[in-house]
């Protein structure tokens, strides 16, 4: 068989083992909660709370809207035009237009101008953040955070690149099974490293103070027959007056977070209620569950994209005649990033059935639905979230289920004790 046999195989048993996963390891079960209890949940909030969360949205969706439409527009400019090749030869140029001058300052070059033209965009999010006193950390802060996520991004950006390149020229004809490996295998390692390596760059991170709260919580893990060693306390304040909590990496790596504008505001029954929450990520390693759905896609998109890669007229647009030349980069970044604005509702969608799930499971391991649904109310409030989005940008992008939907559910849960 051909290498590109061997790639139409491989394309489909990578796309079986995903919908495999997809199929076993999400949770599909739950019902949603009913829309009478949701639209009940609705009328029972503040009238002045939802409207000013509405006003905030508003406000922000232009920005949110333009930054998606603009870096599509930008990087198809810029990958189906002979324009994103030419960047790449000048960017490599100074540096003797070698291969790796072309693949790693091109590359670079290429995602730079990429983030350049959604950065007035960021501007004006930030401005809105800081108009409804979302923000705490000002121009400075917000301007050193940008600096560092470049950073970051250059740094995982030159492995990348300089690795995919590198193995282009070693294997050209194999190169996309090496290619699906490694990038199977970046995923899992910047999921595991995430907590310790990248986290660290924008927030401090302490134990949970003893006391009477953590005692509770350390307790409910033990209840639960989750091992947690610590809970900790992210230091969100100096950025922002959102309130949240997560789990993030998995195995040795894996912790539970909260922030610290959460431990301001609520109760401890309610910072209980929202660790219950995230126990249930940790007990159904659901980071690791995301992390092996998303390094088989990694895998897949590498395998599709040489399989398309070959396809002439597409070359023929960007201006190159081979997939492997570097100058080809735009292109590739181009078919990423559609197959990112196409994938995020499956992804939404899948983040909250996952959601749905720990909540559930906060219910049921608290016992406590009056506690949960206030500390609904509270996030929705601290976080000027809508509580009943519109249902198209719900489908295409919310990550969890909406606060009228969570409330219905401690209500469903609340009849179902009875
Ligand atoms: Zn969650």
């Amino acid at each position: 068989m051909s290498p590109r046999g061997w790639a139409l195989l491989t394309l489909v048993v990578l796309g079986a083992a995903l919908l495999l996963s997809v199929a076993l390891l999400i949770p599909w079960s739950r019902p949603p909660a009913p829309r009478a209890d949701q639209l009940a949940a609705l009328r029972d909030l503040p009238a002045d709370q939802v409207e000013r969360a509405r006003e905030f949205r508003a406000a922000l969706r232009p920005g949110v809207w333009s930054t998606l439409v603009v870096g599509l527009l930008v990087a198809l400019l810029l990958g189906l035009t002979p324009l994103g090749a030419r960047l790449v030869e000048l960017a490599g140029r100074p540096f003797g237009g070698h291969w790796t001058a072309q693949a790693l300052v091109g590359g670079l070059a290429v995602v730079l101008v990429a983030d350049l033209v959604t950065l007035p965009f960021a501007a004006w999010r930030q401005a809105i953040l800081t108009r409804y006193g979302m923000s705490t950390n000002g121009w400075g802060g917000w301007t050193a955070d940008l600096l560092k996520s470049y950073a970051l991004s250059a740094v995982v950006g030159a492995v990348a690149l300089l690795g995919f390149y590198t193995v282009l020229r070693l294997a050209p004809r194999w190169w996309w099974a090496f290619g699906a490996a490694g990038a199977a295998g970046l995923v899992l390692v910047l999921s595991f490293v995430l907590p310790v390596l990248v986290e660290p760059v924008f927030n401090r991170f302490t134990p949970m103070e003893p006391g009477p709260l953590r005692t509770e919580v350390m307790d409910l893990a033990a209840r639960d027959g989750v091992p947690v060693r610590d809970v900790l306390v992210a230091d969100a304040s100096r950025r922002t007056r959102a309130v949240n909590a997560y789990v993030s990496g998995y195995g040795p790596t894996r912790r539970i977070v909260v922030y610290d504008t959460l431990l301001r505001e609520a109760t401890p029954a309610e910072v209980t209620s929202v660790v219950a929450h995230e126990l249930s990520h940790a007990k159904h390693r659901d980071v690791l569950v995301g992390t092996v759905i998303g390094a088989l896609g990694a895998a897949l998109a590498v395998v599709a994209l040489y399989l398309v890669g070959s396809w002439g007229a597409l070359l023929r647009l960007a201006g190159v005649d081979s997939i492997r030349d570097p100058r080809a980069f735009p292109l590739l970044l181009a078919l990423v990033t559609v197959v990112g604005v196409v994938s995020t509702p499956a992804q939404a969608f899948l983040s909250r059935r996952v959601e749905v799930r720990a909540d559930a499971h906060a219910l049921a391991l608290t016992g406590d639905p009056v506690t949960f649904e206030a500390m609904q109310r509270r996030l929705s409030g601290a976080n000027l979230a809508d509580p009943d989005p519109p249902r198209w940008e719900y489908l295409y992008s919310a990550s969890h289920p909406s606060t009228v939907e969570r409330m219905a559910a401690a209500r469903a849960h609340a009849r179902k004790a009875r």
